[in-house]
């Protein structure tokens, strides 16, 4: 399916606090476009660069992309398609997730592990990682293609759809997770009222994000390299916090939240910014044979722990 930049485009209004009032962060730059494919731009490893408009609520501060394409289509083009570059870093990710999960394991107080609902589980390494260690574990993810993977790769039951078509009953999960997620979906808000739902009370919520408000992402400027077109939110802390309390949770702890990849796919993502700087790390990583190296890296991602009250 083409994506015209004059076609499927729409207005939103804030997904908080539902204002339409907003001043321009970013303007948008379609003429830079690089897919004209929905099944190519909504991948969990899309890196096109962000050529929509940013804006930011003048009324409560939440940052987003408006104008925007249809809800409905920016979900068909993620249950469609697959992405074998993601996966390719599924060993990495499980470094990742078993440094996340001794994080989560300190902020859950009671003895007994209790049950993971990862939301927009890609593949399943997280869910792979807290499986081994006793959690009884469930994911959901629209991704047609990463569900299946991920079932044959791990054993690990993963719905195919999102966390509203799961129609769970109230208080199933004693914790959810969101890892790179929340600022892909087309209402956060939406999607933490039905986190805080089917949490159980006392249950916590775990959640990542590229923080715009970090010091670097001021630093980058336009070239952070979470500005990205399969993002249509950046959050701060302070507007984090708001849409969290709004939901009914109680914030825990901050963290920042380093990732690990392989550095040959680091130098990679990193061309969309930063084209000849990725281009000679890369050649140089092949030359040096250390593709495959593992680093973690920190550019601004960030941890949020929070109480269902
Ligand atoms: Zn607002």
């Amino acid at each position: 399916m083409t994506v015209s930049t004059n076609l499927p485009l729409e207005q939103i209004k804030c997904d908080l606090c539902e204002s339409d009032n907003y001043i321009i962060i970013y303007p948008a730059c379609y003429e830079k476009q690089r897919y004209t494919d929905i099944e190519e731009k909504f991948r969990s490893s899309g890196d096109e660069i962000l050529i929509d408009q940013v804006v930011r609520c003048t009324q409560c501060g939440l940052t987003y992309v408006n104008p925007r394409l249809n809800a409905s289509l920016i979900l068909e083009g993620y249950a469609s398609g697959n992405d074998t570059t993601f996966v390719s870093q599924a060993k990495a990710r499980e470094r990742t997730f078993e440094r996340c999960l001794n994080i989560v394991e300190r902020f859950w107080k009671k003895s007994d592990k209790g049950k993971i609902l990862d939301v927009g589980a890609a593949g399943g390494s997280f869910l792979y990682v807290a499986k081994k260690r006793g959690w009884d574990v469930v994911g959901c993810e629209p991704n047609r293609w990463l569900c299946e993977w991920g079932q044959k790769q791990y054993g690990i039951p993963i719905h195919a759809g999102e966390i509203q078509s799961l129609n769970c009953e109230d208080a199933t999960f004693d914790i959810i997770t969101l890892w790179d997620v929340l600022e892909h979906t087309p209402s956060p808000r939406k999607v933490l009222e039905e986190c805080h739902r089917i949490l159980r009370p006392g249950g916590l919520l775990i959640v990542n994000y590229p923080d715009v408000g970090s010091w670097i992402s001021k630093f980058m400027g336009r070239k952070w390299v979470f500005l990205l077109s399969v993002h249509l939110y950046y959050f701060t802390k302070t507007s984090i916090t708001n849409l969290l309390k709004h939901c009914g949770f109680k914030i825990v702890a901050f963290k920042p939240h380093f990732q690990t990849l392989e550095v040959e796919y680091i130098f990679r993502r990193m061309q969309a910014y930063f084209p000849k700087m990725g281009h000679l790390g890369k050649k140089l990583v092949q030359k040096l044979r250390l593709q495959s190296v593992q680093v973690p890296y920190w550019i601004g991602q960030t941890l949020v722990i929070a109480w269902k009250r």
